[in-house]
């Protein structure tokens, strides 16, 4: 077997497709292996359309970045011709090593994928020598792929939750498929509230499922979320996530905390004490020292403290009458302890959110929905934040979403391995 015929084998290159000549050159920086592939004179070529065998009617010299060849660029060098089919006209042929409009062959970009499923999309652009926009648009193509095969026809739960795509920045909003247990995310967009589950809906028809076979949405308490439920999802019962009560009262505290430190001074510790969540978050001496003068000065803070402390309560109720019965006797005796004080206004909104949604805050126990999955989604957005790192846009935060939290992942393997 001499070099042609092993490089042949390792191109996986079939009739009319043969290896005519290969060049290494050492002179360039890298240095790069040039393979030349050619079809035998006089081939038949079938038609893209029909894939009846014909004539070519011309040539078109077309170059693809393959495999390195140990610590070469390799690159991949054939003349593809147009078909000239008696039905269809003249076409360019598809070759078998790349797919159409790509410079790179399908086996350089399956290394990608498997590399970007791995380290930040960054670093495998380093690894690789290409640019990270070339690569960013391999990462497109296949996760766009992937999710054409989705199929979401048994979906009746969802979760939805937002992040911002950056600091600051626009929100991605994510949905989840409740009954899942890997890869929950089945969809995810730029932007929040209803124009997203609209189109959620619309994505959700479009890969065999039916917006009026969901039953369940779990999600915060916006409204315009909520009207959008209503509307795009008109069999949905909707739980409001208990993850998300507690935000809402911690954000208030924080409020009030803030509010109160341009009128008295706060120890610096005292911040991070009051958001860490006292059962399960470990507290330096600092932060205990910060909370126990926080409880002995009789703050707003302190007051805003105990009232988002106090959830848990409610929290542990063991039936749907208990949480309702809790629910409603935490809001009377909170809101007493609120009354006339100005700096607390925060925390009287978020008593009057928990309010207005009780009945959807009950539904928790009786949906039997986690929502530990809601909650698992901050350490997803964080991954794919790094993974992401750099990204430019929305559209690669969210690829990277798919890539990592949904199905698409699993699917990319398994396209691989037949
Ligand atoms: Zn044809």
């Amino acid at each position: 077997m001499d070099g042609t015929q092993i490089l042949t084998l390792g191109l996986g290159l079939e009739a009319p497709w043969v290896l005519k000549d290969q060049h290494l050159d050492t002179f360039v920086s890298p240095h790069r292996l040039d393979l030349y592939v050619e079809a035998e004179r006089g081939s038949l070529y079938p038609c893209p359309e029909c894939g009846k065998a014909c004539k070519a009617h011309d040539f078109a010299d077309k170059t693809w970045r393959h495999l390195n060849f140990f610590q070469h660029h390799c690159y991949l060098h054939a003349r593809v011709p147009r078909t000239q089919c008696p039905e269809h006209g003249i076409k360019r042929i598809e070759v078998p090593w790349a797919r159409p409009g790509s410079d790179f062959t399908l086996l350089f970009e399956q290394a990608a994928m498997s590399l970007v499923k791995e380290m930040p999309v960054l670093a495998v652009s380093r690894q690789l020598e290409m640019s990270d926009k070339r690569l960013w648009r391999i990462v497109h193509h296949y996760v766009g792929r992937m999710l054409g095969e989705l199929d979401l026809s048994r979906v009746t739960a969802v979760g939805v939750d937002e992040t911002a795509s950056r600091r600051g920045h626009r929100y991605v909003t994510v949905f989840l498929d409740m009954q899942r247990k890997q890869d929950p995310v089945i969809f995810a967009v730029p932007g929040h509230g209803k124009a997203t589950i609209e189109a959620f809906s619309a994505f959700l028809a479009a890969h065999g499922g039916h917006p009026n076979h969901v039953t369940e949405v779990v999600c915060d308490m916006s409204k315009a979320f909520l009207n959008g439920a209503a509307e795009q999802l008109p069999n949905a019962e909707v739980t409001v996530d208990w993850f998300h009560i507690v935000q809402t009262f911690t954000k208030a505290l924080d409020e009030v905390r803030k509010r109160e430190r341009r009128h008295q001074a706060h120890p610096k510790a005292l911040r991070w004490a009051v958001l860490k969540n006292t059962e399960t978050g470990n507290l330096t001496d600092q932060q205990i020292t910060a909370l126990q003068e926080l409880m002995s000065d009789r703050s707003a803070t302190a007051d805003a403290w105990i009232i988002k402390e106090k959830l848990r309560w409610i929290q542990k109720a063991p039936t749907p009458r208990a949480a309702r019965w809790r629910i409603t006797n935490y809001l009377r005796v909170m809101r007493e302890a609120v009354i006339d004080k100005p700096l607390l206004k925060p925390m009287i909104k978020a008593l009057e959110t928990l309010k207005r949604h009780t009945e959807r805050v009950v539904r928790r126990w009786m949906s039997g929905l986690t929502n530990a999955r809601l909650e698992g989604m901050n350490g997803l957005f964080q991954a794919a934040r790094s993974r992401a790192r750099g990204y430019r846009n929305e559209a690669n935060f969210i690829a990277m979403i798919y890539l990592i939290g949904s199905p698409v992942g699993r699917l990319l393997d398994r396209a691989k391995s037949t």
